[in-house]
């Protein structure tokens, strides 16, 4: 079992460096990869409304019977937003999950058109006064967005899950995160697998260093400062993608892999993608 080691978070929360995703993760085989992960060493698990999975991280972390050392992260979605409307969804995500806390409470995607998103921010600060939610924060928020939510309400989120991978690093918002002491979350931190994992700069890397291409996009990601959470169904890759913390890449090899930024996979700007 890798030990996976943690950041402070703006509200004193200990967060893994490296968490793992569950989109897609459904069913008895869905919770048995997790469980599996669970005993591979990850203790950041990210599920949302919208993965219809929250029942099988649920019973995951039943079954893990380590239920305090984990760290549950659910999203609100965007037919969700609004005060009540948010109280509602949290209610059904605890329900689901079986847990009397959220751990790490998102809002899935901004929405900016329906401009509800500052008084969905305002319910979850809420419930986290009331001890149903431990950390709250944002997904899909840009830097325009992020200040609005601190102007209005005061509270500084305590993680961004953004898209981030080596074609779009992410550079102007890492550093207005680190500005401000927002903790930057990487979804599809490879890239979906795609063809990144063949790319020639990250085979030198890896190579150089006695690793795999996956490790090295990993630890990419942590030296950046944040915090992969890399999906797989296969426990023999979850150990895999989880033992980064035994090398480090220098400066030089960090700006190379950052060289291959080609933009946004799939078009998911928050500007103007919406999600229900
Ligand atoms: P990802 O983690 O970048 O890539 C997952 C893919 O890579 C799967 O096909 C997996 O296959 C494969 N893979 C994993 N480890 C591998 C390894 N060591 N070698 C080769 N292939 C490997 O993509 P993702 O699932 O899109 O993103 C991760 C998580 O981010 C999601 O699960 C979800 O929790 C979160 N997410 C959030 C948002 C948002 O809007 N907030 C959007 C997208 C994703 P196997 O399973 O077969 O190993």
């Amino acid at each position: 079992m890798v030990t996976i080691p943690t950041v402070t978070l703006n509200d004193g929360t200990a967060f893994p460096q490296l968490g793992f995703g569950t989109y897609k993760l459904t069913g008895p085989e869905g919770i048995d990869a997790i469980v599996a992960a669970i005993e591979n060493g990850y203790r950041l698990l990210d599920t949302a409304v919208n993965y219809e999975n929250e029942t099988e991280v649920g019973e995951a972390v039943r079954r893990s019977g380590i239920r305090d050392e984990l760290l549950v992260t659910t999203k609100v979605p965007g037919r969700d937003h609004g005060y009540d409307e948010t109280l509602r969804s949290a209610a059904g995500s605890l329900q689901r999950l079986g847990l009397d806390r959220i751990d790490l409470y998102l809002i899935h995607w901004p929405n900016p058109r329906v401009d509800r998103y500052v008084d969905t921010f305002r319910a979850m600060i809420a419930l986290r006064e009331e001890g149903k939610v431990g950390s709250v924060g944002v997904s899909n928020f840009t830097e325009a967005m992020l200040a609005r939510v601190i102007d209005e309400t005061g509270v500084v989120p305590a993680v961004n899950q953004v898209e981030l991978h080596p074609y779009f690093p992410q550079a102007a918002l890492r550093a207005f995160h680190a500005a401000q002491g927002i903790r930057t979350e990487s979804w599809s931190p490879l890239a979906r697998r795609s063809e990144l994992l063949t790319e020639p700069v990250i085979g030198e890397v890896a190579a150089a260093h006695g690793v795999t291409a996956t490790q090295a996009v990993l630890r990419w990601h942590t030296q950046l400062g944040s915090t992969p959470i890399p999906k797989s169904a296969t426990s023999a890759r979850q150990i895999e993608n989880a033992d980064v913390f035994g090398f480090t890449l220098t400066d030089a090899e960090i700006n190379a892999i950052s060289g291959l930024e080609r933009g946004r996979l799939w078009g998911g700007d928050p500007d103007t993608h919406e999600e229900m």
